[in-house]
């Protein structure tokens, strides 16, 4: 007879799952509590979808930011040409672009979606929407099947759970996997947002709310340790601090929020010395206009006057007028800016969670648990993330394969 194979939850993980079950043989259902699936999915890469990110294994493996061997095994069976292979060949065309993102051609994460649906049609998965799954049974530690909202009894051979984790939870990702997880007896990593917004105790990044600064270097320190130092784009907003380098520094933050602080360096191509000839060349320049004129050329319009009243200089003074001690403010003002992380953002605005099934109580070449017999799980419902770029789909899809194959 025919393996049954039940996946609840209809993202990535368990769309690829179904998929992987079906295509060795075994009859799958998926259950998915929306009216539709990939709901998530839908909104990815601001509604294109950055599926997966075109790298070699060891780039990939750098950016998973927790966990990263538990990946090696499943990785090396189905990786980001598998995963790119598939959704191209279910009529979804891929492209390449900037530091190997793929999206699809059409700039549609609707088209991957559909993609994904070909693929359960084709292959034929039962898919039932509008089905929350209640509760897994387990009778002598062995699950046997689902119990639907409905309290109808699904009996199957193996239960896959891809419920996702915490963020956007009006995607259907609430943490039923993870409290059903919790339940039957495995450890769960407490879950925190990551690639997540950062609020500060400064305020002044409130007045430039909508500043995006270009090549700035940001530091994350946690109490006087230096974590990580980059480059590249942030954004300043009404709660603290976002965008690109603020987003990756989060992912690092294991600790409480409020350990974390971000040390700005505004212009970090010139070195103090450099900016200083630089500040009294413009001074020279614009020797009669008031300091906030005089220096409009070093920053972003609105943020001068903030930067000048940070730096304790007085902004409508004459620029002929300042001193050598409120040059030396400025620049240690424009290259040593601490922002005192206070919280992150609410983990419903999180692109991904961090934290969940912990990855010991599974086995990394099966997703099997290792404490219940015949259940798996896969996808962001474990406590494997990574950064930006399209590696979180990969991982969903990567450990949604793992679990469907048979083993
Ligand atoms: P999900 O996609 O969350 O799917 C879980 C599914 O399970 C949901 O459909 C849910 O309704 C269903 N479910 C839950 N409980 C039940 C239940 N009891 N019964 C039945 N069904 C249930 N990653 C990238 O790699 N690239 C990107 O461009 C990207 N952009 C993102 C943008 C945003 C705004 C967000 C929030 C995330 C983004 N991510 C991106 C992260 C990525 O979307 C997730 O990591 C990925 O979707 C996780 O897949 P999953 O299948 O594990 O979970």
């Amino acid at each position: 007879m025919d393996q049954r194979v039940i996946v609840i939850g209809g993202g990535p993980a368990g769309m690829t799952a179904a998929y992987a079950a079906a295509s060795c043989g075994a009859s799958a259902v998926l259950f998915e509590k929306n009216e539709k699936l990939g709901k998530k999915l839908f909104i990815t890469g601001k509604g294109r979808c950055n599926l997966t990110n075109d790298c070699d294994r060891d780039t990939f493996l750098q950016n998973v930011v927790h966990h990263a061997p538990f990946m090696y095994s499943s990785i090396a069976r189905f990786d980001h040409k598998d995963l790119m292979a598939f959704i191209s060949e279910h009529g979804c065309k891929l492209k390449v672009e900037r530091g190997h993102r793929v999206f699809p051609v059409s700039d549609k994460s609707s088209d991957v979606i559909k993609a994904f649906e070909r693929a359960l049609d084709q292959c034929g998965v039962e898919v039932h929407l509008n089905t929350p799954v209640q509760s897994i049974v387990v009778e002598n530690q062995k699950a046997v099947g689902v119990k639907l909202e409905n309290q109808r009894v699904i009996r199957g051979d193996k239960i896959i759970v891809a419920t996702g984790g915490l963020s956007y939870r009006s995607t259907g990702s609430d943490g039923w996997g993870l409290k059903i997880a919790g339940q039957l007896g495995h450890n769960i990593v407490p879950c925190r947002p990551s690639l997540v917004g950062l609020k500060t105790k400064e305020k002044w990044p409130q007045k430039v709310q909508g500043i995006a600064l270009k090549n700035v270097e940001v530091t994350l320190a946690r109490r006087k340790k230096k974590i990580r130092t980059e480059r590249g784009e942030m954004l300043l907003t009404h709660f603290g601090v976002s965008g690109p380098l603020i987003l990756t520094d989060s992912a690092y933050m294991d600790r409480p929020a409020e350990e974390y602080r971000l040390i700005l360096d505004f212009k970090p191509a010139l070195s103090e010395q450099q900016l200083d000839q630089r500040i009294q060349r413009e001074i020279r320049a614009n020797e009669n206009k008031q300091i906030v004129h005089a220096l409009a050329s070093l920053l972003p319009k609105k943020l001068i006057p903030v930067l000048l009243d940070l730096a304790g200089v007085d902004k409508i003074k004459k620029a002929n007028q300042m001193t050598k001690a409120e040059r030396q403010r400025i620049i240690e003002a424009l290259k040593h800016q601490v922002l005192t992380v206070t919280d992150f953002c609410d983990i419903n605005t999180a692109i991904v969670t961090s934290g969940g099934v912990n990855v010991r109580d599974i086995n990394p070449k099966t997703m099997a648990s290792k404490k219940i017999e015949h259940l798996y799980f896969a996808g962001e419902v474990l406590d494997v993330d990574a950064l930006t770029g399209g590696f979180n789909i990969q991982i969903a899809a990567t450990t949604g394969f793992a679990a469907g194959m048979r083993s």
